[in-house]
């Protein structure tokens, strides 16, 4: 699972001098930087919507609307709200400074740049960026597993449905439910029972790049896996049903874990909707425990075929 980004780091120059793009482009080149220019307020709106970038450097004083009605309108948009923002004052104002520190912004660069001072400040705005997106990934994190945890699963879901619609890729689920886990807990107590769990997601997470292991609650487990057909899904539900079975635990060499799997795609959800698709996976997950136990199960087609064409 990869929790950084791989990109490089996006720095979005709003000014309107095209001056100061140039000096900044002349300045930063070797910084490891993408440098966007935007030379309005509302451009710089507009490209930081698509780029989505990691640091902004914003003039105040701009025609139309100025630095700080941009930095209150990137404030005011959820997905904008978080990206440090670098004021750029032509003289040092200290009222423009209180004005836009109050306003959020992160720090300020006084014209005429100096180098080794605006190199600093951008570094330190990135590293802002990157500890409020560990942050933001961590809340999407289960404790104790590590893999995404159940609200991540349903946001995921939902987005890789939406792209499976609109690619018409095909997309599966797997859900999986360690057997007889409340034996084990007691049995063997709940320390050994977390490493049953931690062991097992380990497993999850060292299979196929692009697919989304998750921990759904308890000891069940989903694996989104986009553009997977379900005979590719049940294969890949069946390996970890081998690998489950094959692990040694330390301390207990004489036990063999195992678990069940019930794996649908969209089409066999009937529906393109969460709960379907849920629903779908979970019902041939219980006829996999029905069967007893340590098998994968396909979810059964719902109603006549679709047809494709009209
Ligand atoms: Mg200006």
């Amino acid at each position: 699972m990869h929790l950084i980004e791989p990109h490089e780091p996006r720095l979005l120059a709003i000014d309107d001098s095209e001056l100061i793009h140039r000096l900044l482009k002349a300045r930063l080149k070797h910084e490891h930087i993408e440098i966007h220019s935007a030379c309005s307020g509302l451009q710089g709106l507009e490209i930081a919507r698509t780029l989505m970038p990691d640091v902004i450097l914003l003039d105040i004083d701009m025609p139309g609307i100025d630095g700080f009605e941009v930095l209150r309108r990137l404030r005011a948009e959820p997905a904008l709200h978080d990206i440090p923002v670098i004021f750029i004052s032509s003289q040092s104002n200290t009222m423009d400074k209180v004005r836009g520190l109050d306003l959020g912004a992160h720090d300020f660069v006084t014209k005429p740049f100096d180098l080794t001072e605006l190199k600093a400040r951008v570094r330190s705005a990135l590293r802002v960026r990157q500890l409020i997106r560990m942050l933001a990934q961590r809340a999407q994190l289960d404790g104790l597993t590590g893999l995404w945890n159940h609200a991540y699963f349903t946001q995921r879901l939902e987005e890789e449905i939406a792209n499976s619609q609109r690619h018409e890729t095909s997309l599966s689920l797997i859900m999986c439910d360690l057997d007889r886990f409340k034996n084990i807990n007691d049995e063997f107590g709940h320390p050994f029972g977390d490493h049953v769990l931690e062991m097992f997601s380990q497993l999850l997470a060292d299979g196929r790049v692009g697919d989304i292991p998750c921990r759904y609650g308890g000891e069940e487990f989903t694996l989104i896996l986009p553009q997977t057909t379900i005979e590719e899904a049940g294969q890949v539900a069946d390996r970890l049903r081998e690998k489950v079975k094959s692990l040694v635990w330390e301390g207990h060499p004489e036990l063999t874990l195992t678990a069940s799997f019930g794996v649908t795609d969209l089409y066999r959800a009937g529906a393109p909707t969460i709960e379907a698709v849920v629903a779908a996976a979970d019902q041939a997950l219980y006829a996999a425990k029905q069967d007893g136990r340590d098998r994968v199960r396909l979810a059964e087609p719902k109603g006549p075929p679709m047809k494709l064409t009209a």
